[in-house]
């Protein structure tokens, strides 16, 4: 039975998706994409240039002209890989508080996921890619071979998001932390273009009681049973 080749992971803020994605890649020797990087970028860069997040149309032309690059991380400082914003390292400012706050707002303009929606269906037509984000299997590749929708309590995944902030010498509450990927879901799960939903055919796997090695073996169970 063929392997699958394309393969789309969305999910719930902080659901795990980014270190499942890159590990199952990392399994099969695909390349990881994770789409969230992209309006990251555009949201920080808004912040840096002192455009306000409510200015659709402002923030719509910078996602329009933003050159956004994510490559091979070639730094030993933890980084899944690198990510340049019109040639600047924004790798971990595009992990910020702020950055968090404004980011569903800047990816709920129509005008924003049009722009960077290109650039992320390119990537996914070369085939064998782990591609992580909200809407992968309903609208970037309502095709892909396997699709899986991670979720998990919110208590779960604000403890994650808390720790993984900690771990990095970030400020980290984990009240205000919870609060925001509340709100985040509520924004992502409610706005009209590609709302954050699981596609029909998605498997849902929750990894709540999980840990890396139990959602890994999930989805590489899923992989091998793949029925084209
Ligand atoms: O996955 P991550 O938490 O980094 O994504 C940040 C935000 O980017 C999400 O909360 C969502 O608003 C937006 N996003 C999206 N569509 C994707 C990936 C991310 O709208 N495919």
């Amino acid at each position: 039975m063929p392997q699958p080749s394309t393969i789309a992971i969305d999910g719930t803020a902080a659901s795990g998706k980014s270190t499942i994605s890159q590990l199952l890649a990392q399994r099969l020797g695909y390349l990881y994409f994770d789409t969230g990087v992209t309006y990251r970028a555009v949201t920080w860069a808004a912040l840096d240039r002192g455009i306000p997040i409510a200015d659709e149309a402002a923030v719509t032309h910078l996602a329009e002209t933003l050159r956004i690059q994510v490559l091979p991380s070639t730094c030993g400082d933890g980084r899944q890989y690198t990510v340049l914003a019109d040639g600047q390292d924004v790798t971990w400012a595009i992990r910020r508080p702020q950055v968090d706050h404004g980011v569903s707002p800047v990816s709920a303009y129509p005008g924003v996921r049009q722009a960077l929606k290109q650039q992320q269906r390119s990537v996914g037509e070369a085939g064998r890619v782990v591609m992580a984000g909200r809407d992968i299997g309903t609208v970037i590749m309502p095709d892909a071979d396997l699709k899986i929708f991670l979720d998990a309590q919110p208590e779960v995944r604000a403890q994650r998001r808390y720790e993984e902030l900690r771990d990095r010498g970030q400020p980290a509450e984990y009240d205000v932390i919870r609060q925001d990927m509340l709100r985040r879901d509520r924004i992502d799960s409610s706005r009209a273009a590609a709302p954050l939903q699981a596609a029909p055919d998605a498997v849902i796997v929750d990894t709540s009681d999980l840990d890396i090695e139990g959602v890994l073996g999930r989805l590489l169970a899923l992989v091998q049973d793949h029925d084209p």
